[in-house]
């Protein structure tokens, strides 16, 4: 199972509607999108101009302090124009004249740290997600997933509960290990889970959040070790692997015995499409969408 993660803070619907297009074109068949009404019918909008009404989706939100519901903020009193936050942003959020598009700016925190005055900081924008979330299972969604690392375990219990009273096919439980340790990270898995029928939840096992920058090894390591973690536990979940996921994904989880069930992609597989989907002609041009198409398909098939 291959999901293009569109990114959980991206709320730009024209990009989010080129990559699903794109990807739904190449095989994909579920998307990760940020829980906003208007990325999902950019979403819907381009699996339709693929063919592919098949597809599934899963929208995302996150607790206080996960770098998921981060938005990066600039203090233009403490700016020097290095434009260092510019030539280093991996989304096009940052815009030559150092202002930041909120729309297009997926929390990764590159930014915030190459600044070399401390001029920026991530700030936290949620969703009102009691709204958006029915919502978005009445409208096709079939999967909602929860990113999880944060302190604050009494809003991880208020956003769990919503996600599980509108009953979506399936859940997710998005996890790293960057702010807690293994017991830490089975022990809110384990908790999280008991409400759940056996085999309704996705671990996501992320190993460095929104890392992807290289197609190596060492960049998807800890996605493969995270996910190890998850099955040495031998939980009623299925796992599937993200944070610094590449092509070299499968051939490693494979190496290392993992049974994964999914490969969540978003960084690598947003980078690599890139100089197609961004160009102005884009809808009209075949050629530019078949060589993005013929990319993602070779990603795609790598992670089986
Ligand atoms: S580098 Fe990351 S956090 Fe900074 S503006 Fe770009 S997407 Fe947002
Ligand atoms: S990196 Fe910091 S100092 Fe440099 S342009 Fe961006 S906000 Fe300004």
């Amino acid at each position: 199972m291959f999901k293009l993660v569109c990114g959980a803070g991206n709320e730009d619907a024209e990009s989010v509607k080129r990559l699903v297009f794109v990807y739904a074109s190449a095989g994909c068949s579920i998307f990760d999108l940020s829980a906003r009404k208007e990325i999902l019918d950019a979403a819907k909008e381009g699996a339709k101009s693929a063919g592919r009404e098949d597809v599934q989706y899963c929208v995302s939100i996150g607790i206080k302090g996960d770098k998921h519901i981060k938005k990066a903020r600039i203090n233009n009193s403490k700016c020097i124009k290095c434009s260092n936050c510019y030539n280093n942003c991996p989304n096009e959020a940052v815009y030559s004249s150092i202002i930041i598009d909120e729309k297009k700016c997926i929390g990764c925190g590159i930014c915030e740290k190459k600044c070399p005055t401390g001029a920026i900081t991530m700030e936290e924008k949620d969703v009102n997600y009691r709204e958006i979330l029915p919502y978005m299972v009445q409208n096709g969604v079939d999967i909602i997933e929860l990113h999880i690392m944060g302190h604050d375990t009494v809003d991880l219990a208020k956003k769990w509960q919503v996600i599980n009273d509108c009953n979506p096919k399936l859940a997710s439980i998005c996890i790293d290990r960057e702010n807690f340790g293994n017991r830490e990270v089975l022990n809110r898995i384990n908790s999280m889970i008991s409400v759940r029928v056996p085999y309704t939840t996705i671990i996501q096992a992320d190993g460095v959040p929104m890392s992807g920058g290289a197609d190596d090894y060492k960049t998807t390591l800890q996605a493969v070790a995270m996910a190890e973690v998850i099955q040495n536990a031998e939980l009623p979940v299925y796992i599937m692997l993200s944070g610094g996921t590449n092509s070299k994904t499968a051939e490693l989880a494979k190496l290392c015995g993992i049974n994964y069930w999914g490969i969540a992609i978003g960084s690598w597989a947003r980078k690599i499409v890139k100089p197609y989907v961004l160009q102005d002609d884009f809808w009209e041009n075949k050629e530019t969408q078949d060589k993005a198409i013929k990319i993602a398909k070779k990603l795609i098939e790598s992670c089986k």
